[in-house]
């Protein structure tokens, strides 16, 4: 079938099943499945061709059948979701197949140390296989296969991920060798891993395409950076983020910024568990769903929801009742929602050479820490590196968190900008060229970059009266925590905004005071803290990672003023507190701008406790300044159709919203 439009209500429905199940589909009920999903509002799910534990839900010649399946699901969902006008991809796990394992033990992902990779022979888990050999060939016959028997929507490929230090089966080993690559090089391993994800990558996406031009096309668990490398074998962007579920409510805000770039449409997976995938027992508080939900709606993605299909067919009422509630939220605003582009004054500019791990940089936090200040500060900003922005000049301002690493033309791009009026906020060792010791942009920063400070940890205080804030007070050494800082001088010119300070001497066995931290000693140290030169403002210290680890509001705080200097004129201004997500959105080529809020919950919770939302606090008579240029006839409530009362000047468009809930949009038109 064709479906013009994204679908924004989406299930992702697991099937995994072992064949020591007896009667799998048994309470098949098509009328039953379709009342249940269109009750619910959903308007696409994803069903199952092929599980990880190997077994099909149709009459496969490729792999075997489930031996308790009497009939072919996979068919009969397809053909009553149609019949509904519900959009069906189909779903294949790839690395994970415990039969093709036990089949083809030599298709198996080989780690360095000669073990097979995944659980043991006597443990439960799945088993990982390669795709350099035979598999692909199957999965490409099965690909085949559900092409020749079903009117396919698309497919979602699972699993398409490697050991983390790379597959030396025989087939890959022997090709590092061909190749001229270093086997014992575990960065030459894991490139080599891509390369074979991406070749059949792109010969299933071919096979697919040749038939189905217009088919939908996913391989999950690759989500990173190096995305970029690889977009054109996809059709949409899916972002895998069960905030309970270990990803945490950091996770989807942040990559769904990255994943917005392409072109294509973009997805949030979420699930209805209270924690992850296969949680029988666990179903999440529909207010949950209504914060994920807005969360998703409010960067421009569709919603995915995951649950599971009991092995006897059934979907449980109880369930789709909470996604009702949720999907019944989403559609009552989806008309502002679906083609809409963001509109973002701010690049969040990652540049780090490393790119294939999705977490940009696990240990540093530095991304994750400064996509917290800026969400909390209600700028609007894209998360881009150099390869998914062609042209800086989209943003007014660029953020570099503590540490990038520029090749000599991405130098050049950025001085460029800078001389075309661009801004930056430089942290830490950013942009910083290792075999130079020196910083690239050093006569644009106006400071020279001397060595890390040999105080650590050492101290900052604020003496530019415009950087005072409630945390960052004049007269107090605030400490990042985390060091060593950079030892930089500034040239003349340059102007301090924060002075270092040193302490008395590093703790160590030798000499220490008191309980953890060494005071500062009365006079400035020799380097600054926070310098402006222009349009560039630098922060000497890892103030993104440290925010990330230690929450300290001074450091967001000093952030936000740096930021409040070099633009003085943000996209939205708003008295929401911090906690609440705000994310703006245009339509009709920027005719229409829609503001979503998304009130998260303030909840108090202990360390090693899920992350639950439940009963929003709402918020009253929120006050909201849009800086648009052009003409508002209306501004009113996507939710309701209430109209607000507004005032223009020159200075944008001021309304007050009464009330927000969990989440609510207010569109300038
Ligand atoms: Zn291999």
């Amino acid at each position: 079938m064709d479906f013009p439009i994204f679908p924004m209500r989406q299930i992702h429905l697991d099937f995994h099943t072992p064949p020591s199940i007896p009667d799998v589909g048994a309470e098949w009920d098509a009328d039953h499945f379709v009342r249940t999903l269109t009750e619910a509002r959903v308007n696409s799910i994803t069903v199952f061709a092929k599980c990880h534990h190997g077994m099909n839900y149709y009459p496969s010649k490729i792999g075997p059948v489930h031996p308790s399946l009497k009939f072919d699901l996979l068919g009969e969902q397809v053909e009553a979701l149609h019949r509904s006008g519900i959009r069906a991809p189909i779903y294949i796990s790839v690395v994970w197949d415990v039969s093709a394992a036990e089949r083809h033990p030599e298709w198996r992902q080989v780690s360095k140390d000669g073990k097979l990779v995944g659980p043991g022979p006597l443990e439960a888990g799945w088993p990982y296989l390669c795709v350099n050999n035979g598999y692909a060939d199957e999965l490409v016959a099965q690909t085949e296969e559900l092409m020749a028997l079903y009117d396919c929507d698309g497919f979602f490929y699972d699993i398409l991920m490697y050991n983390g230090d790379g597959c030396v089966c025989t087939n890959c080993l022997a090709e590092l060798r061909r190749e001229g690559l270093d086997p014992q090089n575990a960065a030459h391993r894991r490139a080599h891993n891509h390369a074979v994800a991406r070749r059949f990558m792109e010969r299933v996406s071919g096979v697919i395409r040749a038939k189905l031009p217009n088919a939908g096309i996913y391989y999950n668990s690759r989500w990173g950076l190096h995305f970029q490398d690889e977009v054109q074998h996809y059709s949409q962007v899916e972002i895998e983020s069960l905030p309970t579920g270990g990803w945490g409510y950091g996770f989807y805000p942040l990559w769904s910024r990255y994943g917005r770039n392409f072109g294509l449409p973009m997805l949030g997976m979420t699930g209805r568990f209270h924690r992850t995938w296969a949680d029988w027992g666990g179903l999440k508080h529909p207010d949950a769903l209504r914060w994920e939900c807005g969360g998703i709606v409010a960067t421009g993605g569709a919603v995915s929801i995951g649950d599971q299909l009991h092995p006897r067919g059934r979907l449980n009422e109880a369930v789709y009742d909470v996604i009702g509630e949720a999907f019944r939220d989403v559609e009552a605003v989806e008309e502002y929602c679906i083609g809409a582009e963001a509109a973002s004054q701010v690049g969040l500019l990652v540049l780090n050479p490393n790119a294939d791990k999705a977490n940009m940089d696990a240990q540093a936090g530095n991304v994750e820490g400064a996509a917290k200040i800026l969400l909390e500060l209600h700028h609007q900003f894209d998360v881009i590196t150099d390869k998914t922005c062609p042209d800086f000049r989209r943003y007014e301002l660029l953020v570099l968190p503590d540490r990038a690493v520029a090749t000599p033309e991405t130098a050049a791009r950025l001085r460029d900008y800078v001389a075309g009026g661009g801004k930056l906020l430089i942290t830490h060792e950013a942009l910083l060229d290792e075999t130079s010791g020196s910083f690239l942009l050093a006569d644009e920063m106006g400071v020279d970059y001397s060595g890390p400070a040999t105080s650590n940890p050492d101290y900052f205080q604020v003496t530019a009266p415009s950087l005072h804030t409630t945390v960052t007070r004049p007269g107090f050494p605030y400490s990042l925590y985390e060091g060593p800082t950079a030892h930089v001088a500034p040239r003349s010119g340059t102007e301090i905004l924060a002075d270092a300070y040193e302490t008395y001497f590093n703790r160590t066995g030798e000499h220490f005071i008191s309980h953890g931290f060494t005071p500062p000693i009365a006079e400035k140290a020799d380097y600054p803290a926070v310098t402006r030169r222009g349009d560039i403002v630098y922060i000497y210290g890892p103030i993104f990672s440290a925010y990330q680890k230690h929450g300290n509001l001074a450091f967001r705080a000093l952030v936000g003023r740096c930021l409040d200097l070099l633009l003085p004129q943000p996209l939205v201004e708003t008295d929401a507190p911090p906690t609440c997500e705000v994310g703006v959105m245009r339509q009709d080529d920027g005719d229409r701008h829609v503001v979503h809020f998304v009130n998260y919950h303030a909840g108090r919770r202990a360390p090693g406790h899920v992350e639950v939302l439940e009963t929003p606090v709402p918020l009253q008579d929120v006050a909201l300044r849009l800086r648009r240029t052009g003409t508002v006839s209306r501004i009113f409530l996507a939710r309701s159709g209430e109209a607000l009362p507004f005032e223009a000047s020159s200075d944008g468009f001021c309304v007050t919203i009464p009330r927000i809930d969990t989440h609510e949009a207010v569109v300038f038109e």
